[in-house]
């Protein structure tokens, strides 16, 4: 079966009772067990619900991989997947990655004794020069959020592979119709479904999928034992949004090169950031690791702050806010939000600069998105 097909169908096969050809949410938290200690395939909610393991198996399918989890929140599943380490041992991450993911490692997971090392993984080399004895996992995204660097998932996952150490790759910006990380190497992929596999804008939820055993059994242990579980709305809300993620995905990656190529013409743009710009300076990798540019796109306004705050301050089809993967479109600005919480130095050493405005280009008429963003820069 292929993508659509994949996403339409897996896991969802038509009720046996009652022909229900949508999944239904089971709300049930327990299940009538026929003697005493002899349990069904379901036994209490949080351990399996069959509305969640329909999602499962579903995501599970859509990134190439065996086994498929669900969690109350990217955060959830990610804190979930770190809870596979031990005190004592060591992380290597992108030094760009998801904010709440930066704030879990250092303000949470620290605490219990993990160790971090920050890195520029877009030069694979350094992420084999921080490599030490106690290296157990190595954490990146990409593109990253929001300069949309690319990183070389296979080149990552051999160097991970000779350390003994597992790859993560969060995928929430590309979602699994854009991207695969498992089939580059990639031990572990995590998704914010709040994001592109939910689509609406209306849920909180995260997934982490593999392909080995020996990781699904921990982890599916974990999920059951730490608790992060969603409940079946929020299960059936993500299965709904996924059965159109491949035409949603395709109209978004249509509008932002169609934004990309806009923003590219303005005399107030310093510069676009965009995986599907033809003189992208990592267009190799972006050919071979992804099938498409995807939503997401960041570019730098001349006139610093006060032009960003003027800019955003016109828009009326785009939507000020945080957050990504929606049908509508959003678009904020890091340095004073999703980043907010980096120290200035840092973020400005990062490449988060002051005029840095991130769009979240939705499946809108991309026309009326153009307008918008002109009514915006008639006023700088
Ligand atoms: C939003 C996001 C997360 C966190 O997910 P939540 O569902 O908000 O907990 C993690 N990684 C990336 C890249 C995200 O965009």
């Amino acid at each position: 079966m292929r993508f659509s097909t994949k996403a339409i169908h897996v896991g969802q096969d038509p009720e046996p009772e009652t022909g229900s050809v949508t999944v239904p949410v089971f709300l049930a938290s327990t299940y009538r067990q026929s003697e005493p200690g002899k349990e069904g395939k379901y036994v209490y909610s949080r351990t399996a619900n069959p509305t969640r393991t329909a999602l499962e198996e579903c995501l599970a399918s859509l990134e190439e991989g065996k086994y498929g989890l669900a969690f109350s929140s990217g955060m959830a599943a990610t804190t979930t997947v770190l809870m596979l380490l031990r005190k004592g041992d060591h992380v290597i991450a992108g030094d760009d990655i998801y904010g709440g993911t930066y704030r879990l490692f250092e303000k949470v997971l620290r605490n219990y004794g993990l160790q971090f090392t920050y890195v520029d993984p877009q030069d694979p080399s350094n992420v084999e020069k921080a490599v030490r004895k106690n290296t157990r996992l190595v954490w990146i995204e990409t593109p990253t959020n929001p300069l949309m660097r690319i990183i070389d998932i296979k080149r990552i996952s051999k160097i991970s592979r000779k350390a003994h150490a597992l790859l993560v790759v969060d995928n929430t910006f590309m979602s699994p119709y854009l991207q695969n990380p498992l089939s580059h190497g990639a031990d572990i992929v995590v998704h914010s479904t709040t994001k592109y596999l939910g689509g609406h804008s209306d849920l909180i939820g995260g997934a982490a999928i593999t392909n080995d055993t020996k990781i699904h059994e921990p982890l599916s242990f974990l999920q059951n034992a730490v608790g992060a579980v969603p409940g079946p709305l929020d299960c059936y809300l993500v299965l709904r949004g996924v059965k159109t993620l491949a035409v949603r995905m395709e109209r978004h990656c249509q509008n932002a090169k169609a934004i990309g190529e806009y923003l590219l013409k303005q005399s107030k743009v310093e510069r676009v950031l965009f995986p599907g710009l033809p003189d992208h300076p990592q267009r190799d990798i972006v050919r071979r690791q992804m099938r498409g540019s995807g939503g997401m796109l960041s570019f730098q306004l001349s006139g610093g702050f006060n032009s960003c705050k003027k800019f955003l301050k016109q828009l009326r089809v785009f939507t000020v806010a945080e957050s990504l993967g929606g049908v509508e479109s959003l678009i904020e600005h890091p340095a004073s939000m999703t980043h907010a919480s980096i120290p200035r130095e840092r973020r400005v050493e990062l490449g988060v600069s002051d005029n840095l405005v991130r769009a979240s280009v939705g499946i809108e008429d991309v026309e009326d998105l153009v307008s918008d963003l002109e009514r915006g820069f008639r006023q700088l």
